[in-house]
């Protein structure tokens, strides 16, 4: 086997396996297969050929193995959102069993997990992400999920994965340390590498990088783990469809190049915005796309929202077009009044994804839109 570099799987996702010999994957809209004869489906295996469209699709298996092969996993699953890949990862909690969380996370999360706590009985407690010792303290003997995404959202701070999963199973090797991986992507994080059970991504976002599509991913190490996922994904069936995931695909031979490119744009507009005096602060995490930011004035914020012309003002991220957003009052509505206020997220922040367009284009629009 040669080297497959992030690039190679990338570029060549879904290249040498069409029995016809296509050099692209092509679309398979058929809802079931045909069996051979009795004796093959006696022996049919679900990991290796296809019935019925619930349990596996050709362009589904294709994604879902170039994502484990991304992450370093053994099993990947691809999901009609990121939502549903969430609560794939979830559905491994029982009655009584503890998941603790990062306090600042993808606002849809705490939903979930006030929904699990209310109807489930599954307790819920968050940590600051600052002292891992405090993270410690936390697990008690009903602990089952750490769950972390980093960088976070909308504040964007970092974690050290490989420190926290270490403390973690030196306490209890039990326990699934669980990333959302969405905000980096594997290009610049690979959690599984690391020590982390389980990722999960919203491939809405980057991997599709094309603001059409909603998709989520989980991809996980364990293989007992992953027959656990795989009984609970074929039975509620919250599947990704042919077409998705053959767009998913497509979109992910380009995934390397657009990231880089979102950095360095957000790199340039990251310096525009601290030199800005109508900017109070910055908060970017080094890499990739993403900018959230505080404006002095809360009329700028308006100004901003009501008259940019090539950023456009709409939810999510990681597209190829430029997008901003308020979280206070859109992502984060669903947070607790109290802990937005604590984590930072008011009505003065933005959150810039910031797309492939000319960085100074972008720069262009954010000044008039401030000037008008
Ligand atoms: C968007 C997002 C989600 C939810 O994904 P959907 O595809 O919208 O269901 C989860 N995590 C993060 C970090 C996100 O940005």
């Amino acid at each position: 086997m040669c080297k497959q570099s992030i690039e190679t799987i990338t570029a060549q996702a879904g290249s040498h396996l069409d029995g016809n010999k296509a050099v692209a994957l092509p679309l398979y809209f058929s809802s079931n297969y045909r069996h051979e004869s009795l004796a093959e489906a006696k022996s049919f295996d679900p990991h290796q050929g296809y019935t019925y469209s619930r349990i596996a699709t050709p362009n589904r298996s294709v994604l879902e193995q170039t994502m484990a092969k991304l992450e370093g996993g053994t099993a990947g699953f691809a999901l009609s959102s990121g939502m549903a890949a969430i609560q794939l990862a979830l559905s491994i909690l029982k009655t009584g069993d503890q998941l603790i969380s990062l306090n600042d996370l993808y606002g849809g999360d705490f939903r979930y997990f006030r929904y699990l706590h209310k109807h489930f009985g599954i307790n819920f407690d968050q940590w600051d992400g600052q002292r891992i010792s405090d993270l410690l303290q936390k697990i008690t003997p009903r602990t089952k999920v750490i769950w972390l995404e980093t960088p976070s959202n909308p504040t964007m701070k970092k974690l050290n994965i490989a420190k926290i999963a270490a403390a973690v199973h030196s306490k209890n090797t039990q326990i699934l340390v669980i990333v959302d991986n969405t905000f980096y992507t594997p290009v610049y994080q690979r959690p599984l590498t690391e020590g982390a059970d389980v990722v999960v991504h919203s491939a809405t976002k980057y991997l599709s990088g094309h603001n059409d599509l909603l998709g989520g991913i989980l991809v996980c190490k364990d293989r007992k783990l992953a027959k656990e996922y795989f009984e609970y994904y074929i039975t509620t069936g919250d599947t990704l469809d042919s077409f998705d995931s053959w767009l998913l695909l497509r979109s992910l031979k380009t995934l390397t190049i657009r990231v880089k490119q979102h950095t360095k744009n957000a790199q340039a507009i990251v310096k525009y915005l601290k030199d800005e005096p109508r900017i109070d602060k910055v908060l970017y995490p080094g890499q990739g796309g993403m900018i959230s930011f505080y404006v002095k004035d809360e009329a700028d914020v308006t100004r901003l929202l009501d008259n940019v012309k090539i950023i456009t003002f709409a939810e999510s991220l990681g597209g190829v077009e430029s997008l901003i957003t308020i979280p206070y009052y859109q992502t984060h509505a669903d947070v607790e009044i109290e802990q937005r206020q604590r984590l930072g997220i008011t009505p003065k922040l933005l959150r810039l994804s910031v797309g492939l367009e000319a960085a100074d284009d972008l720069i262009e629009d954010l000044k008039q839109a401030l000037d008008s």
